[in-house]
């Protein structure tokens, strides 16, 4: 597991592999040429998890608020 810091908006990428080419997630800025650095699965993946239940809580939200609507 390896993580690169975008240049372009400061937002933090997640890859399981730094041989391929590496896009920015959140901005599409090619972060190939950025260095790397290794992660440790057992304090990340965790946090990673919880930020993904976070992030489908708030699709789950803006669905339901569309149906209220
Ligand atoms: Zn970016």
């Amino acid at each position: 597991m390896y993580k690169k810091l975008c240049s372009r908006c400061m937002c933090m990428s997640y890859s399981s592999s730094n041989l391929a080419n590496w896009l920015c997630p959140h901005c599409a800025n090619d972060l190939t040429e950025e260095k790397a650095k290794k992660v440790d699965h057992s304090i990340n993946i965790p946090l990673m998890n919880r930020r993904l239940d976070q992030q489908m809580g708030i699709n789950t939200y803006r669905q339901l608020s569309k149906k209220i609507r």
